[in-house]
């Protein structure tokens, strides 16, 4: 049968879309890239926060229609919308024909081939906890030709009193070093660039096997793997992120010296509620180190403003820590209220308009952070990879200091130069949140 997958979420989310497509193919699909020829539609759900868990829910409606006016027989919707809302969802979308937990994604061959003609909502759940880490021995379609997700662990031990994901994705469970080096191994055998290490927390690594492998060492054994890629680190915890990470992003060949370190406050009364064990001199601390130490190195965070009980003094404060460490790159979301989480129950909620207020007077003050940060890369030189050539004689990249997807990219304005390859760049333009540049 011919099956189309649309993923939603992050990059973990991602990771078990591309292991689904890989299943499903071994076991002889046809991988469509629309929709309307599919027999077989798959939709992997975010539900993180309400906007997200909304986009889901779109998103399942949108692609119900094609059970009406394409060749869709078979609609089925897994990750962590079903995973949080359970079996209640099969009796508020008869469309659906099969709901696959965060679990039982690597199920969906045998669920769909268990599937009988006419059966409709069929839920398959499993313990979060119960899904083993391990992932080389699994196939896997990725979806970008140059740039590959690494899941180093899966769920969360932690409690921050506004998240769902530890409910979604179970308690924290380390990846074997050996597996881990075995995918990467694989990936750039098949021509990966970029090998991008994510979990939950990727600084947890190791926190749940006494005596295992630690993360300087995952990173190390990583980059020390022959070829020409690069490798990069996101989602650290500030609490573990110790100077032996510190040094072995900042300090290893092929691992661009970038900490993405989701802080989500700074403010020590807000960080308290939250329940992230952290105060605001630590983050201080932590920055100001990494830059005395690696004065080149890109700093990445996200923030969450209107968190219940967030003062206007406390935003104020928030806006002054920014401008104080002056971050290359910030996300900002609004606190997402629900009634599944313990800081649904905390006092003096902030309303969603003044929470969106504070989100544009972050960003618009980070804009400014931004574009002073991107200036100083004028008339540098950097290692781009090319990604994109979108017309001729320009191309799109990104250095070390940009992440996929989240961050800005280079315009790289030259002749003949190949999509995937890593080209030398002279920068010759900042914008807010962009670079150009010409290919020396
Ligand atoms: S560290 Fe906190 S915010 Fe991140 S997944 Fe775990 S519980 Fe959620």
């Amino acid at each position: 049968m011919k099956v189309y997958l649309e993923s939603l979420g992050c990059a973990r989310n991602l990771v078990d879309s591309e292991i689904m497509l890989g299943l499903l193919k071994q076991d002889g699909f046809d991988i469509e890239d629309t929709p309307d020829t599919a027999e077989v539609i798959v939709v992997n759900t975010c539900s993180f926060i309400t906007t997200a868990a909304q986009e889901s829910v779109d998103t399942i409606l949108a692609f119900a229609e094609y059970k009406k006016s394409g060749a869709c027989r078979y609609l089925v919707v897994c990750g962590c919308l079903p995973e949080r809302y359970g079996k209640d969802m099969a009796g508020e979308m008869p469309e659906v024909d099969l709901f696959l937990g965060t679990a039982a994604g690597t199920e969906i061959v045998r669920a769909l081939s268990d599937l009988k003609e006419g059966e409709r909502g069929i839920c398959l759940f499993a313990d979060p906890s119960g899904v083993s880490p391990e992932k080389a021995h699994l196939p896997r379609i990725t979806s970008n030709p140059h740039m590959a997700y690494i899941k180093i662990s899966e769920g969360c031990s932690r409690h921050c009193t506004y998240c769902i994901i530890p409910k979604l994705r179970g308690r924290y469970r380390s990846r074997s070093l050996g597996d881990i080096l075995s995918e990467a191994r694989n990936l750039v055998a098949k021509g990966i660039r970029e090998l991008v290490l994510v979990a939950e927390s990727t600084t947890d690594y190791g926190s749940d096997v006494p005596d295992g492998p630690s993360l300087p060492q995952v990173i190390r054994d990583i980059a020390a793997i022959p070829g020409d890629f690069r490798v990069r680190l996101l989602y650290g915890f500030p609490d573990n992120l110790t100077s032996d990470i510190i040094d072995a992003v900042g300090n290893t060949d092929k691992v661009c010296c970038y900490f993405d370190v989701p802080v989500q406050h700074a403010v020590d009364t807000v960080l308290k509620t939250m329940g992230r064990g952290y105060t605001q001199q630590d983050l201080f601390t932590l920055f100001q180190g990494i830059r005395a130490r690696y004065p080149h190195a890109a700093l990445r965070t996200t923030l969450i403003t209107g968190f219940p009980g967030e003062s206007d003094q406390d935003f104020k404060d928030l806006l002054a820590f920014i401008k104080k460490v002056g971050f290359d790159h910030l996300g900002v979301f609004t606190y997402s209220d629900s009634d599944d989480l313990p800081s649904h129950r905390l006092p003096d909620h902030v309303s969603e308009k003044k929470a969106a207020r504070r989100q544009d007077r972050l960003m618009a003050a980070q804009a400014q952070i931004s574009l002073a940060r991107n200036m100083t890369h004028v008339g540098q030189c950097y290692r781009v990879l090319i990604e994109e050539n979108p017309e001729d004689g320009v191309y799109l990249g990104r250095t070390d200091f940009q992440a996929p997807e989240v961050d800005g990219v280079t315009f790289v304005y030259g002749e003949n130069l190949s999509v995937g390859d890593f080209v030398m760049v002279r920068i010759s333009d900042a914008f807010e949140y962009d670079l150009s540049g010409e290919p020396l």
